[in-house]
């Protein structure tokens, strides 16, 4: 079957022919009907954090399509199902976190894309018990994004704490951000949108956005302070340490600011004030099955749609160096029926 390959990291990925994966036990073969195009597989590629992924690896951890094969002891999925490889592949079910429905943070979780070889392919193989099967009204190819772009700015929202009415800043309307702004809409919230490219400002204008804000041209903390008196929450989603300083001097006291992107970078955290202003910086990684559940169900309500360009899983090297220049507008889906 066909697979886009990453043999060595920080160089192109190759189109080529990789065995056909097989269904093991409590195992599934799904052949990919449309596969979401995540920063974080240019994080893979680069082999930017200190955990690295597996090599020669097929990235991808937004992958859509139908179960064409079974392995023993999978009841509750059949073959021809419609379902979503999500981030975490598996994770062992009877750790401490697994066992209070925080699956995303088990120690022993393996990951879509990462460690494990992941939608970038014809056919990809998945764990029967964590993948999630997409409402009949939602098409493989919107329902792509929503498996980890949605699912993870979702997540961030409710791990905000924010109340309907609060005021929330959205850092970096890429991929993510793009949701992000939909879904805190959604929510309730009144949302402020940031990014350093005009043109992201306006698709979230669009979205939804109460306010926008240019990143390199205003002083966004400023700004926020005196328009608002100050964000109740911050989702920083963007792959740069000066936003992720913003999302946290934007905020006013008691705020709660939200990490989310990546970059292989630190943020800075003021002690004085976190303790003076009561400050909350919580983390957030992807979301659980449950969390995905809810995510799906917004989208099927037709209270979210990702906004989708669809490429060929050949282009996927340019693809990485638009992603990178920031000239992706929303999501970019491969479509595996054109490829
Ligand atoms: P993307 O490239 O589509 O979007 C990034 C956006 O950030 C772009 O719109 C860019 O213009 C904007 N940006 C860059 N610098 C900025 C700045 N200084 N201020 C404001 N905006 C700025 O990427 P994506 O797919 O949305 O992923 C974003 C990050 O989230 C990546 O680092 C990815 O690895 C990470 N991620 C984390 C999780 C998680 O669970 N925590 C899940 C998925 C992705
Ligand atoms: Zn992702
Ligand atoms: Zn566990």
């Amino acid at each position: 079957m066909k697979a886009a390959v990453v043999n060595e990291f920080k160089k192109k990925l190759e189109i080529k022919d990789v065995p056909m994966p097989k269904a093991g036990y409590g195992e599934i073969v799904v052949k990919i009907e449309a596969s979401g195009v995540c920063h974080t597989d240019l994080h893979a590629a680069h082999g930017d954090w200190p955990v690295k992924p597996k090599l020669p690896l097929v990235p991808g951890h937004e992958g859509t399509g139908t179960v064409v094969e079974v392995g023993e002891n999978v009841s509750h999925i059949k073959v021809g199902d419609r379902v979503g490889i999500p981030w975490l592949y598996s994770a062992c079910g009877h750790c401490e976190f697994c066992l209070t429905g925080r699956e995303t943070l088990c120690k022993d979780q393996l990951n879509s894309g990462y460690s494990i070889d992941g939608a970038y392919a014809e056919y990809c193989l998945a764990n029967a018990n964590y993948v999630v099967k997409i409402p009949d009204n939602i098409s493989f190819i919107d329902a792509a994004p929503l498996f980890c772009a949605g699912v993870t700015t979702y997540k961030a929202l409710k791990v905000s704490k924010a109340k309907p009415g609060d005021w929330v800043a959205i850092f970096g309307i890429g991929g993510l951000g793009h949701l992000a702004v939909q879904y805190a809409k959604a929510m309730g919230f009144n949302v402020i949108a940031v990014d350093i490219l005009e043109e992201k400002l306006t698709l979230a204008k669009e979205l939804g956005a109460d306010l926008t804000v240019n990143g390199k041209e205003t002083d966004v903390s400023k700004f926020i302070q005196e328009k608002v008196g100050g964000a109740h929450a911050s989702v920083c989603v963007a792959v740069s340490k000066i936003a992720f300083n913003q999302a946290y001097s934007c905020l006013r006291r008691g705020g709660v600011c939200v990490p989310v992107g990546l970059p292989p970078e630190n943020m800075e955290i003021p002690i004085f004030d976190t303790v003076l202003n009561a400050i909350q910086v919580i983390g957030s990684i992807v979301g659980t099955r449950k969390d995905l559940q809810e995510t799906l169900q917004f989208a099927a309500e037709g209270k979210v749609k990702s906004i989708i360009e669809v490429r060929k899983l050949e282009e996927i090297n340019e693809i990485f160096e638009e992603l990178e220049h920031g000239k992706v507008n929303g999501r970019i889906v491969v479509d595996m029926s054109k490829s």
